[in-house]
């Protein structure tokens, strides 16, 4: 018994190492049609299984056989300039924001409560929720083209909102303004054009009523223990100045 189980705990571990994809497609913590009417079933579905597969695939394709193979996905983050390797920085960036992306959002009945904490800060940052809303509206309208609007703890720990171009974000040194986004709003016309065709402010206006506030919470509590990446871009800040 022991034996068999021994020879096949090697087999598991010599496949697992041999096909074992360092970055995989999470799975939407909801049913495709539950984000509806906000966003329709068949967005949603092509949103995860079509475009963020194929960045999950392209960011496996990029780093297969590199030291990258070993990195975690903010590391990667962190190590991508302007000049170098724009297939992995678009990769790499199209999986980390998607995967956000689909953890904040759900279904109005399943979304928890705002901690105290964030709320405040919000309050603080931005006046209300409200004005908060039309900072992170003002951001996604005004990108040109593909992009993303976050809001961030930034390295001082406070909560700011930028926007960034196609798959970046403030995680990356090429994005001017460092932080840890602990919401994204993809802005890109795949995440809903079927519904809303060229209509950018009405999806905008959907997706809010799907922001699950209890995570963006979670995410806010975790950006700001998260010191050793905050540190990483206090430093890069510092670097930047001295330049
Ligand atoms: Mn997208």
């Amino acid at each position: 018994m022991s034996y068999y189980f021994s020879v096949f705990s090697i087999f598991l571990a010599l496949s697992w190492t041999h096909f074992a994809q360092p970055f995989v497609l999470p799975k939407l913590p909801y049913a495709y049609a539950d984000y509806a009417p906000y966003i329709d079933a068949q967005t949603m579905e092509i949103h995860l299984t079509k475009h963020h597969q194929a960045y999950v695939n392209n960011l496996n394709k990029s780093i297969e056989g590199t030291a990258y193979e070993s990195w975690g996905i903010e590391e990667i983050l962190l190590s991508v300039t302007s000049s170098q390797n724009d297939f992995l920085r678009n990769n790499a960036g199209g999986h980390y924001n998607h995967s956000l992306f689909w953890e904040i959002l759900a279904p109005k009945t399943r979304q928890g409560v705002i901690c105290d904490e964030l709320l405040k800060e919000i309050n603080t940052a931005f006046g209300n929720m409200d004005s908060l809303r039309k900072e992170l509206n003002k951001a996604a309208m005004s990108r040109f083209g593909s992009g993303w609007a976050w809001l961030m703890v930034t390295p001082k720990m406070n909560l700011a909102v930028v926007s960034t171009a196609n798959q970046d974000n403030p995680i990356m040194p090429v994005v001017e303004n460092p932080g840890i986004p602990i919401l994204g709003i993809d802005v890109w016309e795949h995440a809903y054009y079927l519904n809303y065709q060229n209509r950018r402010a009405d999806y905008l206006k959907a997706v809010w009523d799907l922001i699950d506030w209890k995570v963006v919470g979670e995410k806010y509590q975790l950006a700001r223990a998260n010191r050793a990446l905050l540190d990483r871009l206090v430093s890069r800040q510092k670097r930047k100045k001295k330049s």
